[in-house]
């Protein structure tokens, strides 16, 4: 794991003042450009996915869909896109939430999470926790539980881990 997390780490490229200045952004397009890394971590999630007992797999946009996708592939689940609002054709579920400046909302298709769901939410990066809070929230109104939240990178200096504590409710957070 050790070799993993430093093949893992020297794929991400650091971008400082993006999208904004102050933001150092977390670029993982190298990562997906090396077939060994994106393989190396897709095999290191889909086991998080089979230990958590996860029956679906949920990627947030638009890098959870990346991330999320060989995951599902790999430990044999669906998987389900949570999207910003306005994007999925169906009946849909939404959740807003708090940004620094404004709201934002997600959503899911309603009928693509039962009562008999576990779902694993991935995605690449942990900031503030707004929103992974937030799909965990979509998650258990849609009826489903949250086996786990699983991501590449956590900012520690951020507190996401701190705040999604509560809405996880005891479910494993697993930053990479
Ligand atoms: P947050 O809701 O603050 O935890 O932000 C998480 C979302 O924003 C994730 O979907 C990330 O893809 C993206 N994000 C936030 N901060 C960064 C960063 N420094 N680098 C790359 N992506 C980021």
């Amino acid at each position: 794991m050790t070799g993993i997390r430093e093949l893992l780490l020297s794929r991400i490229r650091d971008v400082a003042d993006y999208p904004e200045p102050g933001v150092m952004f977390k670029d993982i397009t190298p990562l997906l450009a090396d077939p060994a890394a994106f393989a190396a971590l897709s095999d290191v999630l889909a086991d998080i996915a089979r230990a958590t007992g996860a029956t679906k797999v949920v990627g947030l946009e638009a890098r959870g869909f990346i991330l999320g996708a060989p995951v599902a592939v790999r430990a044999g689940l669906g998987f389900i896109p949570v999207r910003k609002a306005g994007k999925l054709p169906g009946a849909t579920l939404s959740q807003a939430y708090d940004l620094e400046y404004g709201s934002a909302e997600i959503e899911v298709h309603a009928e693509d999470l039962t009562t008999a769901d576990r779902v694993l939410v991935v995605d690449d990066v942990l900031a503030t926790g707004g929103t992974a809070e937030a799909s965990v929230q979509l998650i258990r109104r849609a009826g489903a539980e949250v086996a786990g939240l699983a991501v590449l990178m956590e900012l520690g200096f951020l507190g996401g881990r701190a705040r999604l504590e509560p809405a996880l409710a005891g479910a494993p957070l697993e930053a990479l």
